[in-house]
């Protein structure tokens, strides 16, 4: 079995919040004077049933730990800190999504919020190795006119390289606000050459997923894994190559599924679907990006060359340059040829 934190890969799927060390976020909180929810210094995942007060119980810790983010210094750490951490985990591409309207407030403005990160993401890839690329989340409880603002201002970052805006999404609570709504927000993300990157498919089913398919248009979907419950959705999400990014510790801390072995992984991988494994949020999921790969060794029974193909699905559903996804691929190829010693996350030998 080889060293999974040396097999390169892609990660999709990291809120910028929920990205934080838990080190990080008491630190900040001291230096706030915020007093912080006893769950969100614990060592234990927090665990939700995924009925609505189980999500709002997660919202409010998800609240919390952003309330402690106040300064430019505060976001420049959570990005660095994101790459830190990634990097080390063998990613060598992050797509780290962030909505700057919270964090508006305190820097003067959603324009210079995103700028931060956009900054830091650049000087994050620099130091670390990793590639920071970012998605601009818009938000489910917000007014779709103000999503519509927030898609006008990605689009004017657009690229794929460190520090650009590659995607649009669409996060919070999925039974919120009507779908439809959004599109004309996406539609201004797409003509930017933005990728469609909405939630979908995690607390609701069939019906809502296939509302967000046929709206949204998404290059990816947030989890995506209750397409499962319907055969010929799942066809077409595989026939469409949209890909799913998986993120088996959330759905099991928000109690979409009863434990690991439920999360179905192996569904969708044999069906034919493009799996970006992600992490979510492991501020409160206390789980990062090598654990998801951990999972889908020791519970789903993945053996390296399936994960080797996870990792390469990672890659490819990322929107870095061809030069970069062939580094990684390369390293992929190199990590299952060498037993012995893999290769390093940034596809060069070690
Ligand atoms: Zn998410």
């Amino acid at each position: 079995m080889r060293d999974l934190t040396t097999l390169p890969k892609a990660h999709l799927h990291l809120h910028f919040t929920g990205s934080m060390r838990q080190s990080t976020l008491v630190e900040l909180a001291a230096a706030h004077g915020v007093r912080l929810p006893a769950a969100l210094l614990d060592t234990d995942a927090v665990r939700v049933p995924a009925d609505a007060r189980g999500w709002f119980r997660f919202q409010r810790l998800y609240d919390a730990a952003r309330a402690c983010v106040r300064s430019e210094a505060d976001m420049r750490r959570i990005v660095r800190e994101a790459a830190e951490d990634d990097a080390t985990e063998g990613s060598g591409r992050l797509e780290i999504q962030v909505d700057p309207t919270s964090y508006a407030p305190f820097v003067g403005g959603i324009t210079p919020a995103l700028e931060i990160v956009l900054d830091e993401a650049r000087e994050a890839t620099s130091a670390t190795g990793a590639e920071v690329a970012v998605v601009v989340a818009s938000s489910r409880m917000r007014h779709p006119l103000e999503a519509r603002t927030l898609a006008r201002l990605a689009a004017g970052y657009a690229g794929d390289g460190p520090g650009d805006v590659v995607g649009f999404g669409l996060s919070n609570d999925e039974r919120r606000g009507d779908t439809r709504e959004f599109a004309a927000a996406f539609r201004i993300a797409r003509r930017a050459g933005l990728a469609a990157v909405p939630h979908g498919g995690e607390l609701l089913g069939p019906a809502h997923l296939a509302e967000v398919l046929d709206e949204l248009r998404p290059d990816r979907l947030g989890h995506g894994v209750r397409a499962v419950e319907d055969p010929r959705l799942l066809d077409r999400i595989v026939s469409s190559g949209i890909a799913l990014e998986v993120n088996p510790a959330s759905n099991v801390s928000l109690g979409i599924y009863a434990d690991d072995h439920r999360v179905p992984l192996r569904t969708l991988v044999d069906a034919g679907a493009r799996v970006a494994l992600g992490a979510d949020d492991p501020l409160l999921f206390r789980s990062r990006l090598v654990a998801q790969y951990e999972t889908a060794r020791t519970v789903h029974a993945f053996d390296d060359t399936m994960l080797a193909d996870l990792a390469r699905s990672s890659i490819r559903a990322s929107r870095a340059t061809s030069a970069t996804t062939d580094r990684l691929l390369a390293g992929v190829d190199a990590w299952l040829a060498a037993p012995d010693h893999g290769s390093a996350p940034d596809g060069s030998p070690r």
